[in-house]
């Protein structure tokens, strides 16, 4: 039986077991999409619909920030968490935006996600074939019957090349991942190396490499979308009045002025799970901007997580009435 179904039965029997117990209400993990190359996010609520999970390297959405708003906010919830899932809901109790005692946390071993980007390096479209993993190599077919093999390092997220935790830390309960068995091991280059590099450019060709690649942006904020940590009920960006940026996609200094404000905003809350880069339809390597500000924090601040951003129930929103700016 191939490694990803085993690990799908042990999901499915855990979460059968946790609805039928009561435990939970309901539970937030992966189901099939239209895409076969990317899962989707699932939520049920009845046992008898456990046969809809799954999880493989095709999971990429983050589940957590789902538990922030709508219906599930004041409900009892198992939810299927990966290592940077985990971070990111981790980071949520401690912004307060969520009731930690409510959730139920089934952690899952990683061993990373695809990127379609990269596999548009090797396919003309990738979203054509089904994909087969089996530990170290890929099998992509297609309907027609064309097979490519590829190494499962190539195709892998640059983020989960760098995953501080693969394993999420601290969860009620975790499935232990058959296919991680035949994990890859985790590159000590990738994005750091791209930085190291970058830093030792000159500051004229560090400001021609962003703006160069910040120039394609189309300003779509797929990558606002994507992210776990980017989450504030009013986007600065979205404000009418005054408007903070500007609707044409053409002026430079508006890619800019976003860009630059959005890596400030992330940057030491970055849970490091690449949905940006993955959601970038101009494949912008901005990740690299976060990644950089994130390590001259660690040098500054010694490795200290959030060290730009605390909140406490009691703190006043500072442009609300009564606040302080
Ligand atoms: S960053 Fe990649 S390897 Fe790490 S937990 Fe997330 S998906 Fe898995
Ligand atoms: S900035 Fe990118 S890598 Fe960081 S948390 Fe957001 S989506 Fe994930
Ligand atoms: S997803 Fe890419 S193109 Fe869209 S706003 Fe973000 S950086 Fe720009």
């Amino acid at each position: 039986m191939p490694k990803t179904q085993l690990t799908k039965d042990k999901l499915q029997q855990k979460v059968k077991e946790l609805l039928e117990s009561e435990k939970i209400e309901a539970f937030v993990g992966y189901g099939e999409g239209d895409l076969s190359l990317k899962k989707i996010p699932l939520v049920i609520t009845r046992p008898e619909d456990v046969s809809k999970l799954t999880f493989d390297q095709t999971s990429t959405p983050l589940l957590s920030r789902y538990l922030l708003d709508g219906e599930l906010k004041d409900k009892k919830v198992g939810i299927l968490l990966k290592g940077c899932d985990k971070r990111a809901l981790d980071l949520f109790e401690k912004e307060n935006r969520i009731n930690k005692e409510n959730i139920y946390t089934l952690g899952i071993s990683c061993n990373g996600v695809i990127s379609i980007n990269k596999m548009s390096e090797y396919l003309n479209d990738p979203t054509e074939y089904e994909l087969n993993f089996d530990g170290e190599k890929v099998k992509a077919s297609s309907k027609t019957g064309e097979e490519v093999e590829f190494d499962y390092q190539d195709i892998l997220s640059p983020h989960c090349h760098i995953c501080q935790s693969p394993t999420p830390e601290d969860v009620d309960d975790l499935i232990e991942n058959e296919a991680s068995e035949a994990l890859v091991p985790i590159k000590e280059d990738g994005i750091m190396d791209s930085i190291i590099e970058l830093e030792k450019a000159s500051k004229e060709e560090k400001y021609q490499y962003f703006i160069e690649s910040l120039n394609r942006c189309r300003r779509c904020f797929a990558c606002r979308e994507a992210c776990p940590v980017c989450n504030c009920p009013k986007c600065l960006f979205d404000i009418e009045n005054p408007r903070f940026l500007d609707k044409s996609t053409e002026e430079s200094a508006q890619h800019q002025y976003y860009h630059i404000l959005r890596a400030f905003h992330v940057a030491d809350r970055c849970v490091g799970c690449g949905e940006c880069e993955r959601a970038c339809p101009e494949e912008i390597p901005f990740y690299l901007l976060h990644e950089k500000i994130k390590k001259d924090i660690d040098e500054m601040f010694g490795e200290k997580e959030d060290a730009l951003s605390y909140a406490y129930p009691d703190d006043v929103e500072p442009f609300e009435e009564g606040g302080e700016a």
